[in-house]
């Protein structure tokens, strides 16, 4: 097998995943594709799959600031494999949100 050929099967080996996921929005399940990559780490950031009820991005989330109560996305980018992990900083106060899993 060639270089080329070898990289080929490597990528089909590992574009054809499938897991189920909950919409962080809506609750709204379905299946979507991961990578092997992405189903042992997080999402490719480039990723534009949507909820296909609330259009809402696969990996990303409404949340709401605990200091000053806006609501704004936060990425979750181990939703998929059913962990809560995200962090980030409310663009209206800066306050940090994090939210940590219990896996
Ligand atoms: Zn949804
Ligand atoms: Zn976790
Ligand atoms: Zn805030």
């Amino acid at each position: 097998m060639t270089v080329r050929e070898n990289a080929k099967a490597e990528l089909t080996r590992a574009s054809g995943m499938k897991v189920d996921y909950d919409c962080v929005k809506c609750g709204h399940r379905w299946a979507i594709d991961v990578t092997e990559t992405e189903f042992r780490s997080s999402l490719d950031p480039s990723r534009v799959y949507a909820c296909p009820k609330c259009a809402q991005r696969v990996g990303t989330g409404p949340v709401r600031c605990m200091r000053c109560g806006d609501g704004f996305v936060l990425e979750f980018p181990y939703w998929h494999v059913h962990c809560d992990r995200a962090g980030g900083n409310c663009p209206a106060c800066g306050a940090r949100y994090a939210s940590l899993c219990i896996c």
